[in-house]
This record gives structure tokens, C-alpha cells and sequence, in this order.
């Protein structure tokens, strides 16, 4: 039973416990022993919270008996990378400087989530301050790692969420994505992994990477949860003020309409990775085979499910992003990380301090990693006046062009009229933490596929659809335009359907 059990979508266990067949409390002590018992391998999880948890699952069992609605996740255990404050729950940002905070306060996800029942038994490791496609720049040790192969990495920056919910920890847990944080963890552990709408879920109380691109989603193992997710997170909330008054859909009841008639897009821009030199000429290089055929026969699969395939679409600024990407993030990294002075946020430093400027040097020179720093600088640097034009100017003129690819391919009354975009959610598959086996460029460019919906502002989701020839996950993406999370996820969902249809027919 427990194996089972483990086994299960959120979707699933939640009707278990609906119709009382499990208690929360029940649940939630399977869940938490078989999060434990994976963490001494997968190392997802930095912070248990056990007690707060059975509390929690005790209140729901307490009102079910009493006959109320405890909500459409009630009973539902769930994780949340550890960038989102949780009350009374310590919350570090995967950094030295927040070590021991315990913040006041819920996140907004983590409020919803809560208010609709589901159960928060832990928090997830992460790249400090998701900074990070790996896991690695994480303070606390030891990082997570791939639930497929110990010696790869989980990905990142919500590399625990990913190994979290990829190895059965949990159905649900909460990532960010700024560049890809979701999408590419969720790739490289066999997982499914949403990015949002920028502004379609409230950030409130979710400490900040890049501003302008950070978004909060679910990875899970089926995309149903994801939707039942999104059910619960998306809307508006007045305390994030880019989130908007747009109507949430039903996401789980429209993943029924399937993708008959649906105009779904292939870009050879994405097929490839391509390499900006400094002198501005640029070269090409091809991604993983593996993944290519697992993209190609994701197509048949969509093709059969009645979908119409574009080929060739062109989105000739995707080049530009990851450029452009590490000017944008460096510098609004760098003014989003100056409340960390050991005064107003963070830990103060332990020796003593002359004055007010060297207790701040002193206590971010101590409570940041290497990593944060780099950015930090770089940040700093490239905002200088000086270098404006020569830099933020250019980067910000190249979002604006990515942007006006995805206007383009989604534009209803134009010529490609897209429903949905389909690429390789990465290059290749999770790296070996000693980067045996793999090209360093292509690392480097690990967000050239996912960091262009950053900049756009446009949802993406990654889905598992196989292995490489080395058992390693490979995910494919599903893009879409503004506020159409529920395309994309009609889209993976009808291509899930179909390879459990056929792996069950085995
Ligand atoms: N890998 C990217 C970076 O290091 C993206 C991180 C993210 O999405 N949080 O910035």
C-alpha cells in the first residue's frame, strides 16, 4: 500500500482523503517517511517540518469528520523551494546570510496552497538565491543531485523541487524560474515543470532574483497536478503588483478538450544552440540527438492526438537571449540583494565592526557564496552610466526583439496563428557534477531554450517524455502566449496520455 501510495498524483491522494478512504494524517506519515528515507540519496530536502505538518494534517482530519470543505488539496503533503518564506519555517534562500532566518510570514503561493488544504512537509534546497542551473552554488551542503543518477546534477536553481517531486517526495512542490529554474530541474529529473504567465502567480513573500522575470510554479510528476496546482495559485493579489485581475481558468476540467485542431510550431532556431562571439558573429551548435528524436516523436504523438504541425518557424532572436539574460539578472540581482546588510536583512557578521559600511562589508562578504558575488559585481559594473548604452541599452533592445517573436507566432490574426511553440526544453541532458562527458559552452548555454519566455513574459512547460540511450530524462517544452497556461497544458497532458497508453500496452 505504501509503495502505492507514493505512487499516486496529487489528483489521486486527494480523493483518497476526499472520500475518506486515507486519513492526511496517514498520508502525510508515508509521504514524510519515504521523503526522508530518498533524501539520505537525493539530498532534496534542507528543512523537514514534520511537527507543523501532522498539525496541520490532524485539522484536516478534524474537519473532514466534521463534514467541511477542507479545500481541493486538502490533505495533499507538499514541498516548496526554500526561497519562499514560510511562518515559523526557516527560510534561507540557499544562502549563508539567511542561515537561521525564520520569517513571520507565509509566502503567497505558500497561503494558497495552505488555504486550499495541502500540506507543506518541507523545503527544498536550491542555487543561492536561485541563482544558479545546477544546484551547486546552494550554501547548505550537500546539494542535491539527479534521483536518476547520483554522479548528475538535479539541475537548477530548483534543483530540489525537481528531485523532490521527480522521486516521489511529495506530488507537488513549488519552484521559481527566472531563466528556467522550473523547466530545467524539471527536465533533467523526468518531471514536470510550469512556468507561468509573468504576473499569472503572486510573488509576494518569495525572495526576489531578477524582478523582471521571476515567476513562481509547480514542478510535479503528472501534468494534471500541475494544472491542479495552477488552480489553486493563479489570480491576483495587491500585495505583487504585476499580477493582474485576468479570469483563472479551470485548469485541470479544459485538459479533457485535448489538442484536436490546436496549430502547434517547430522552430529550427531552437534545434540548435547558437554561440554570440564577441565581434558579433555568431556559430551553431547541435543539441543532444536523443533529444532531437525525443522531439520528433513527441510530434507524431501530438500529430496523432489531431493537432495541426507547423514546421519552420522562425524565431531568429532566441540567439540573443542568453546574453542578454546575464546582463538583465546581473544587474537586477545586484539591486535586489543590497537589503542584505546584516542590519535591515540577513545575518550579521560575527567579528566586530567599526561602523555602520563595515558591518555591511564585512557581513556580505561572509554570508554571500561565490557565485552571488560574481553577480553582485558584475551587476554592479554593468550598471555603471558609462556603460548604458553599451550594455543594458542592447540587452534590453534584444528582449524587446525576443518579445516581438512570440507576438508574432501567437498572433491570431497572423500568418502562423500558433496555439502552442515545442522545443527541447535543453540542450542535453543532466551533466555529471564533474562535467565528465560534456562540452562547457553547452552548459553555459543550458537557458537558451527556456530564458527567452523569461524576457517574453510567456508560459512554458516541460514534460517528460524518455531517456537518452543512458536512461538519463529528456524534457520537452510546450510554450505558449500570454495568460495560455491552459493550452500548453492540454498539450503535454495529451502526450502523457499517450506514452502511459503505450507503456502500459507493453
Ligand atoms: N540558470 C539561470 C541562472 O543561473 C536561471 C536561474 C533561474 O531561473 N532562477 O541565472
Amino acid at each position: 500500500m505504501n509503495d502505492e501510495l507514493i505512487r499516486l498524483s496529487a489528483d489521486e491522494q486527494a480523493q483518497l482523503i476526499r472520500t475518506k478512504q486515507i486519513s492526511a494524517s496517514e498520508l502525510l506519515d508515508t509521504i514524510l517517511s519515504h521523503a526522508v528515507e530518498t533524501n539520505e540519496k537525493t539530498h532534496a530536502i534542507v528543512t523537514f517540518c514534520g511537527k507543523e505538518a501532522r498539525e496541520k494534517a490532524e485539522m484536516i482530519d478534524r474537519k473532514l469528520a466534521k463534514g467541511e470543505d477542507p479545500g481541493p488539496l486538502a490533505g495533499v503533503p507538499y514541498s516548496a523551494k526554500d526561497v519562499f518564506c514560510t511562518r515559523g519555517i526557516r527560510t534561507t534562500g540557499g544562502s549563508r546570510i539567511l542561515e537561521k532566518w525564520i520569517p513571520p510570514y507565509d509566502a503567497a503561493a505558500i497561503e494558497r496552497m495552505n488555504n486550499a488544504g495541502a500540506i507543506l512537509f518541507g523545503k527544498t534546497n536550491c542555487d543561492e538565491f536561485a541563482m544558479g542551473g545546477t544546484g551547486e552554488t546552494a550554501a547548505q551542503q550537500p546539494v542535491p543531485c539527479n534521483p536518476h543518477d547520483p554522479e548528475r546534477v538535479a539541475g537548477g536553481s530548483s534543483s530540489g523541487s525537481g528531485a523532490a517531486a521527480a522521486s516521489g517526495a511529495g506530488a507537488i512542490s513549488l519552484g521559481t524560474d527566472t531563466g528556467g529554474s522550473i523547466r530545467e530541474p524539471a527536465a533533467f529529473c523526468g518531471a514536470v515543470g510550469l512556468k507561468p504567465t509573468y504576473g499569472r502567480v503572486s510573488r509576494w513573500g518569495m525572495l526576489a532574483f531578477a524582478s523582471s522575470m521571476d515567476t513562481v510554479g509547480p514542478i510535479t510528476r503528472f501534468v494534471k497536478d500541475a494544472a491542479l496546482a495552477m488552480n489553486v495559485l493563479a489570480g491576483f493579489d495587491s500585495r505583487d503588483n504585476v499580477t493582474v485581475r485576468v479570469p483563472v481558468p479551470n485548469y485541470t476540467e479544459s485538459l479533457q478538450q485535448g489538442v484536436r485542431g490546436m496549430r502547434i510550431g517547430i522552430s529550427p532556431d531552437l534545434l540548435k544552440v547558437t554561440i554570440m562571439h564577441e565581434k558579433g558573429d555568431f556559430e551553431n551548435f547541435p543539441i543532444d540527438t536523443d533529444i532531437t528524436a525525443a522531439l520528433e516523436h513527441t510530434v507524431t504523438l501530438l500529430e496523432k492526438a489531431g493537432a495541426e504541425i507547423i514546421p519552420d518557424i522562425p524565431m531568429p532572436n532566441t540567439k540573443y537571449s542568453v546574453p542578454a539574460y546575464f546582463v538583465i539578472s546581473r544587474i537586477e540581482a545586484y539591486s535586489n540583494l543590497q537589503r542584505y546588510d546584516g542590519l535591515k536583512y540577513g545575518r550579521a557578521c560575527a567579528q566586530n565592526s567599526e561602523d555602520m559600511y563595515d558591518l555591511f562589508a564585512k557581513s556580505r562578504s561572509e554570508g554571500f557564496g561565490h557565485e552571488v558575488k560574481l553577480r553582485i559585481l558584475s551587476g554592479l559594473f554593468l550598471s555603471q552610466k558609462e556603460f548604458y548604452e553599451k550594455y543594458y541599452h542592447r540587452a534590453q533592445q534584444a528582449r524587446a526583439m525576443i518579445r516581438s517573436d512570440y507576438d508574432r507566432i501567437f498572433d491570431p490574426n497572423g500568418y502562423y496563428r500558433l496555439d502552442v511553440l515545442l522545443t527541447p526544453t535543453t540542450p542535453t541532458p543532466a551533466f555529471r557534477f564533474d562535467r565528465q562527458g560534456s562540452d562547457p559552452l553547452l552548459i553555459q548555454y543550458a537557458d537558451q531554450f527556456t530564458s527567452p519566455m523569461n524576457f517574453a513574459g510567456t508560459p512554458g512547460i516541460s514534460f517528460p517524455v524518455g531517456f537518452t540511450e543512458t536512461g538519463l530524462p529528456i524534457g520537452i517544452q510546450a510554450a505558449g502566449y500570454d495568460y495560455c497556461e491552459e493550452k500548453i497544458l492540454r498539450a503535454a497532458y495529451a502526450v502523457e496520455q499517450q506514452l502511459s497508453s503505450a507503456q502500459e500496452a507493453l
